[in-house]
C-alpha cells in the first residue's frame, strides 16, 4: 500500500495548503454524504502526517457550505473564501458585498481571500470579468487585513501589477507555483509564499525545481491541490491530500536539510502567512 509505505516515510506535520476537498471528485455528488466522504480523505491524509489543510472556496454559491462543513470538523481544515478566476464570469461581482459580511462575520473561521487571482489562459471573453473580481478581493483582503491565496496561469506580471497599484502587503500563497527563480522573487518581495505541488515530481520541471534548491527554506510551503494536479506516475488519477506526503518527499530531495528541519520550517511557514499562528 502506497499509504504505508509513505506513513513510516513521514513521521512529521505536514499543512497541505490547497486543497479543494469539497469538490465532487472527493466530495461526491451527494449531499448526505459530502461530511463522510471529505472525512475519509482527511483520515487518509492524517495517516501520512498531514496534520491541517486549507480548503480554497471557488465561487459563491460554496461559501456558506464550506463555513457549515468547518463547523462539523472543527480540527485541522482552514478556510479562504472567494472567487476564482474559472468562476468570474458565472459569478454576479455583487456578491463581493456576501463575502465582505462573511468574512466580518466569520473572521475567525477564514484564514484568507481565495482563491483569487487571473487566468489568461482562458478565452479573452472572460477577462474583464476576472479583472474585476480579482480587483475587488484584492481591495477586500487588504481591508481586512487578510492573505491572498492567489491563482495564476499566464498572469504572474498582470497579477504583481495590481498588488503594486493597490500597495497590498498581507501577502498569501502564490499558488502552484512554477517558473524561475526570478519570477518566484517578484512574489517573495510582496510578501508571498510559493505553494509547491506535484510539479517537481515531474523531472521536465526542472525550472521549478531549480527554485526549490536554490531558494531560502523560509519561502515555500507544500500544497496537493487535489483533486487536480496529479503527481508524476499517477496521470488520469483524482488527486488526494494524501499524496502531500510524496510532494514532501521529492522536496526533501531537492533540499540539503535533513527532513524534520525541512517539514518542521514549511509547517511554521503555512502558519505564519495563514495568520494561523495560535495553533
Ligand atoms: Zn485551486
Amino acid at each position: 500500500m502506497a499509504n504505508r509505505t509513505a506513513m513510516s516515510l513521514t513521521p512529521y506535520s505536514l499543512f497541505d495548503t490547497h486543497c479543494h476537498l469539497n469538490l465532487p471528485e472527493l466530495a461526491g455528488t451527494h449531499p448526505a454524504h459530502q461530511l463522510q466522504n471529505m472525512q475519509q480523505h482527511w483520515q487518509d491524509a492524517q495517516q501520512v502526517g498531514v496534520a491541517a489543510l486549507l480548503i480554497p472556496a471557488t465561487e459563491p454559491a460554496t461559501w456558506l457550505p464550506l463555513l457549515g462543513l468547518q463547523q462539523q470538523q472543527p480540527s485541522g481544515w482552514h478556510l479562504a473564501l472567494g472567487v476564482h478566476p474559472w468562476w468570474a464570469v458565472t459569478s454576479p461581482l455583487s456578491a463581493i458585498e456576501q463575502l465582505s459580511q462573511l468574512c466580518l462575520r466569520h473572521s475567525d473561521n477564514i484564514a484568507a481571500i481565495g482563491e483569487i487571482g487571473l487566468d489568461f489562459a482562458l478565452a479573452s471573453a472572460t477577462f474583464a470579468a476576472q479583472q474585476a473580481w480579482f480587483e475587488q478581493q484584492l481591495a477586500l483582503a487588504k481591508q481586512l487585513a487578510k492573505p491572498v491565496i492567489l491563482h495564476h496561469r499566464k498572469s504572474q506580471p498582470q497579477l504583481l501589477a495590481e498588488i503594486k497599484r493597490q500597495q497590498f502587503s498581507h501577502g498569501g500563497i502564490l499558488h502552484a507555483f512554477s517558473g524561475s527563480v526570478q519570477q518566484a522573487q517578484a512574489f517573495i518581495d510582496q510578501g508571498f509564499k510559493l505553494g509547491i505541488g506535484g510539479t517537481i515530481t515531474y523531472p521536465r520541471a526542472a525550472k521549478t525545481r531549480k527554485v526549490v534548491q536554490q531558494l531560502p527554506l523560509s519561502h515555500f510551503v507544500l500544497e496537493t491541490d487535489a483533486p487536480s494536479m496529479p503527481l508524476a506516475g499517477y496521470q488520469g488519477e483524482v488527486n488526494t491530500p494524501a499524496r502531500l506526503a510524496e510532494v514532501f518527499a521529492a522536496f526533501c530531495q531537492l533540499r540539503s536539510e535533513p527532513a524534520a528541519e525541512v517539514a518542521a520550517t514549511l509547517w511554521q511557514n503555512s502558519l505564519q502567512i495563514l495568520g494561523l499562528g495560535r495553533l
